[in-house]
């Protein structure tokens, strides 16, 4: 049986041509995707096509566009075995990390790919990222989807989404998941590394929870920083601050107060960290102790991404039972480690 894959065009880089005449970049018509990649048609999926209206820089990307792709997703649910999104590069990792937490009790692929290189270039690398994420988004074994989560796979590497940031500008090899392993690769084998793989709570029936505040702000610190610019900060519901190394920050008493008084304005305060690599330790040394003392919430290892959507999705969100700290805390889907 021949599995069927839905493939959600956004926009981004990968739907473009090179005008080889003027050399500029232009958009290409993705209804004609077949005739410019009939190597899609040998493919042992059937796959479906559905551009947005109006494709969008991933800049453009926020979250009206995740709602529409997790209701489009969901409206079209029982139609296919799976969900492929093409999607700019700049801000993949935020639209993966938001639709992991938007998507509640997905048995089905939901894969994001784009491409560096237009898919109109000589030397593009869509064509791969294209081929081996449909293969992906499409991969069953006893009737049973292999991936169940929403992953990123670009330049040979499938990733974890809410686990991904976009670190190169220049290479093809721009994603990294710097604190969880990869689910799998694509070498002279297609591989899948089975027990990084994520599995919802089998009594969730799928359904989306599309709430997301947009009431979060999101500040890094740096050397020399006047604090008293935080008073100057309007009201929020939670404020991420990325701090230095495993979760340190200036020791003067002004840094106590100025956050002290944010805190008692209500605002929940979540601690990510500058590395790309490793994460929050509270109490590891003498400046994180003030995280304690105000109550701030560890983002431990989560990405700067996956703390901004997950904080997104958890405040104010009624169908979430208990404090944002403790929600905050917990993994939700695989985005945090114990
Ligand atoms: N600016 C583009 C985007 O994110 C870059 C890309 O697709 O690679 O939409």
């Amino acid at each position: 049986m021949k599995r069927k894959v839905l493939l959600i065009y956004t926009g981004g880089t990968i739907g473009m041509e090179k005008d080889y005449e003027t050399g500029s970049l232009r958009a290409f018509d993705f209804g004609n995707i077949f005739e410019k990649m009939p190597e899609m048609k040998l493919m042992e999926c059937e796959v479906f096509v559905h551009p947005f209206a109006k494709p969008l820089d991933s800049s453009d990307m926020g979250p009206d566009e995740w709602r529409i792709i997790a209701n489009y997703i969901f409206d079209n649910y029982e139609k296919y075995d799976g969900f492929l999104i093409l999607h700019g590069t700049d801000t993949m990792s935020y639209t993966a990390s938001a639709l992991s937490f938007m998507l509640k009790g997905l048995t089905k692929p939901v894969i994001l790919t784009g491409s560096q290189l237009p898919i109109g270039d000589l030397r593009t690398d869509a064509k791969e990222n294209l081929l081996t994420s449909l293969y992906y988004a499409s991969l069953y074994e006893q009737n049973e989807a292999v991936i169940q989560e929403v992953a990123i796979y670009f330049e040979y590497k499938l990733l974890r989404g809410n686990r991904t940031l976009k670190y190169s500008a220049e290479y093809f090899d721009a994603y990294t998941s710097p604190n969880y392993p990869i689910l799998g690769q694509s070498g002279v084998h297609l591989k899948i590394e089975r027990e990084n793989l994520f599995r919802s709570d089998e009594r969730i029936e799928f359904h989306v929870d599309e709430h997301i505040s947009e009431d979060v702000l999101f500040w890094r610190i740096f050397p020399g920083m006047k604090l008293n610019h935080f008073k100057e900060i309007p009201k929020m519901k939670v404020l991420i601050l990325q701090v230095f190394g495993s979760g340190t920050i200036f020791s003067s008493e002004k840094t106590l107060e100025t956050l002290q008084q944010i805190r008692n304005n209500g605002t929940e305060i979540v601690v990510v960290s500058q590395c790309i690599s490793g994460g929050i330790s509270f109490g590891k040394y003498e400046n994180s102790n003030i995280f304690a003392k105000i109550g701030a919430i560890s983002g431990k290892d989560m990405t700067a991404e996956s703390a901004i959507t997950k904080s997104m999705h958890l405040i104010d969100n009624p169908n979430y039972k208990g404090s944002f700290a403790d929600n905050f805390s917990r993994n939700i889907c695989g985005e945090i480690s114990d």
